[in-house]
């Protein structure tokens, strides 16, 4: 079979390696001229710079990627406690410690928390599913106190743009699961003494940057007969009846058909549906066009210090802050920047149509540097320079009924026979990297394990997936 890939982010080579190992054609199509997505990093005058932050959790997905680059892969261990989050005007250690919050909350807070946490809890659990916004879901778990107290509301309202009862609780059920319920119980009665687990916390990274893992699938797929096309950006899908006969890209030569048995796609889903051609019923096209996404603005400040953060990374929870995170690489890798200076990455997020998206660079640098002064983070005369940069559709909105919208979708799209939609762009998820390349490893197994009689039932599996991930966690 010969699968045409389009997108070369982690989704795309990852179903792409795995699809070759299992002894397939791939040719990958990439609009842009590097690999890795949102996941890559870039040097900038001998600094080192990833997308905002991104570490790699989870052990398991450590050992697949080596078992099938063959150990090309360099990801070393890093420490996960080292994360805070600001908020009340002090920082706390993050992923929460209970111990931590307890003793800096007051003890009439502190009654209140726990009075929620166990009476009010155990009364409200039991309509646990009618909770469809998130406000209701983490409220029932937490209660108002510490969703308060902990600045989850603000947070949630400068990521998405949205406050949290207009939130589907999905975004509870994906992000604040460990969080919350049994472990947050279990971590008070030990005394707010994280266990060993919570210790050990595996989270990876590279010396050289995060893209050091797409360039690694990259190499592979290189090195063993697959094709990464870059600067190739596909514009149109023609389909004949039930299947997908012919794609149009365009690339430096100019425009070219090109044609393979399968495609597998993981750009944005309505992206997608815009490229088909006949165009899809209007119903789908407008479903397409209300799914919303939230824009992002990085701003990376080179710094004459030597460090400016207690921690990686700091989650900045406070209303009166424009910004949500702060990164500073350093932390994760001495490449970063040499020794006696530093690097931080501001993360602004906003609207397509919001006035900062289009403000000049200057005016948005004064204004998160009067921020950054007033928290006593960073004085402007330690910074050396500055650039942003503008990554549209960073974070799919998970607004209360996004999950119908897709469905509608979805439908259609399964009507397609050789088409599947992957990733956080193409199936509309705000994942993670381990997740969106454990699912590409998983659509090559389940390609593998089809025939031409059956294989339409991948996407539709697919799909159904995507739309049942969060049914069944409470
Ligand atoms: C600020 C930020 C911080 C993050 N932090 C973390 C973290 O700490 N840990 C973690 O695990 N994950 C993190 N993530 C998530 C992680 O980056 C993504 O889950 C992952 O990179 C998604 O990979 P993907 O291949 O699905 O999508 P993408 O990376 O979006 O790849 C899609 C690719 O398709 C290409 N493309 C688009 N249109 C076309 C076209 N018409 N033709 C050809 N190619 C096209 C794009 O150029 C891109 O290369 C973070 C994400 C963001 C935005």
């Amino acid at each position: 079979m010969h699968y045409l890939i389009i997108g070369s982010g982690l989704s795309g080579l990852s179903v792409g390696a795995s699809l070759l190992k299992a002894g397939h054609r791939v040719t990958l199509l990439e609009k842009t001229d590097v690999v890795g997505g949102l996941a890559r990093s870039f040097r900038k005058d001998g600094f080192l710079f990833d997308i905002g932050p991104h570490i790699f959790f989870g052990k398991k997905m450590v050992a697949r990627l080596q078992d099938l680059l063959g150990g090309d892969v360099d990801l070393m261990l890093n420490d996960r406690l080292k994360e805070a989050i600001y908020f009340d005007g002090r920082f706390f250690k993050y992923p929460f410690q209970p111990k931590d919050l307890l003793f800096k909350m007051g003890k009439g807070r502190l009654l209140k928390a726990l009075w929620e946490l166990s009476v009010r809890n155990l009364w409200r659990n039991r309509r646990l599913d009618e909770y469809d916004n998130l406000y209701d879901w983490t409220t029932s778990k937490v209660g108002p106190t510490l969703f308060y107290y902990t600045g989850l509301d603000s947070y949630i309202e400068k990521l998405y743009g949205l406050p949290s009862d207009k939130i589907s609780s999905d975004w509870g059920k994906q992000r604040l699961k460990p969080l919350l319920g049994f472990r947050l119980w279990r971590s008070i009665l030990r005394g707010g003494i994280p266990s060993k687990k919570q210790q050990r916390a595996y989270t990876h990274y590279c010396p050289e940057g995060i893209g050091e893992i797409a360039d690694s699938l990259a190499r592979y797929v290189n090195q063993n007969g697959g094709i990464i096309r870059l600067n190739t950006a596909v514009e149109e899908i023609q389909l004949q009846r039930d299947a997908i006969k012919n794609v149009t890209v365009k690339g430096s030569n100019g425009i070219s058909g090109m044609t393979g048995d399968y495609v597998i796609s993981t750009v944005r889903i309505v992206d997608l549906v815009k490229m088909l051609s006949p165009a899809p019923p209007k119903a789908v096209v407008s479903a397409a066009n209300a799914l919303r996404y939230r824009n992002l603005i990085l701003l990376y400040l080179i710094i004459n210090r030597p460090r400016v953060l207690k921690n990686c990374l700091v989650y900045v929870a406070e209303r009166n802050t424009t910004f949500k995170r702060l990164t500073e690489f350093k932390h994760f890798t001495d490449k970063a920047a040499p020794e006696d200076k530093t690097t931080l990455c501001v993360e602004i997020c906003c609207n397509p149509d919001d006035d900062i998206w289009k403000e000049k660079d200057d005016i948005i640098f004064q204004k998160s540097m009067a921020e950054l002064q007033g928290l006593d983070i960073v004085a402007q005369q330690d910074v050396e320079a500055y650039f942003i940069q503008r990554i549209p559709s960073s974070y799919p909105i998970y607004y209360l009924s996004y999950r119908n919208t897709l469905t509608g979708i979805f439908e259609y799209l399964a009507g397609i026979r050789n088409l599947v939609s992957i990733g956080r762009q193409g199936l509309y998820e705000h994942d993670n990297m381990s997740v969106v390349i454990r699912s590409g490893f998983e659509l090559a197994d389940r390609l593998g394990q089809s025939n031409s009689k059956n294989i339409h039932e991948v996407s539709e599996e697919v799909y159904s997936d995507r739309l049942n991930k969060y049914a069944k966690v409470m």
